[in-house]
């Protein structure tokens, strides 16, 4: 049982981070399908959380644009996630025992894996200023147990396969 992994540096990522591209699971055929940002929607003024938003998927074609002022991001993690645009369903995500494990895009999902795997953990020096909640701050409890990691880990390794499946 000596297989520490080292430090895991928070860096500072939010989920806002993470919202720029997303895998969903596309409406019309089933497949991975991505949400990015909108071209039209360049706006330098706005915030980027609710620039306009495009649904396109390679596999069929599809493409939908979303143009809206209310953004749901997923609360929690008791039911499967879906993207904070048109409510799809994401791509990334697994149902452990404690919940749905769930990731924007493989970057995100990379992040939650190095942390559930580190065995020291450093919190920035923000961390209790109540400044800014990071992502890794806001996982829920049962993702940052360390009796948990065996498991999470496993959980990312399963939505890992589903995706080099598709
Ligand atoms: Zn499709």
């Amino acid at each position: 049982m000596a297989l520490l992994s080292g430090r895991f540096r928070d860096p500072r990522s939010t989920e806002y981070d993470f919202i720029s591209s997303i895998i969903v699971r596309c409406p019309s055929c089933g497949k991975a399908a991505r949400v990015v940002p909108a071209p039209e929607g360049s706006d330098p003024g706005g915030r980027i959380l609710f620039r306009p938003r495009r649904l396109v998927c390679g596999g069929c074609g599809l493409s939908r644009v979303w143009t809206g002022r209310l953004v749901a991001l997923s609360p929690g993690t008791a039911q499967p996630a879906t993207d904070p645009y048109f409510g799809m369903p994401l791509w990334l995500q697994v149902e452990t025992r404690h919940g749905w494990l769930w990731a924007c895009n493989l970057e995100h999902l990379d992040l939650i894996r190095r942390f559930v795997r580190a065995s020291l953990r450093e919190r920035g020096p923000w961390y209790d200023t109540g400044q800014k909640m990071t992502l890794v701050a806001c996982l829920p409890v049962w993702i940052k147990r360390a009796r948990n990691r065996d498991e999470i880990l496993r959980a990312v390794s399963r939505i890992h396969v589903s995706l080099v499946a598709t």
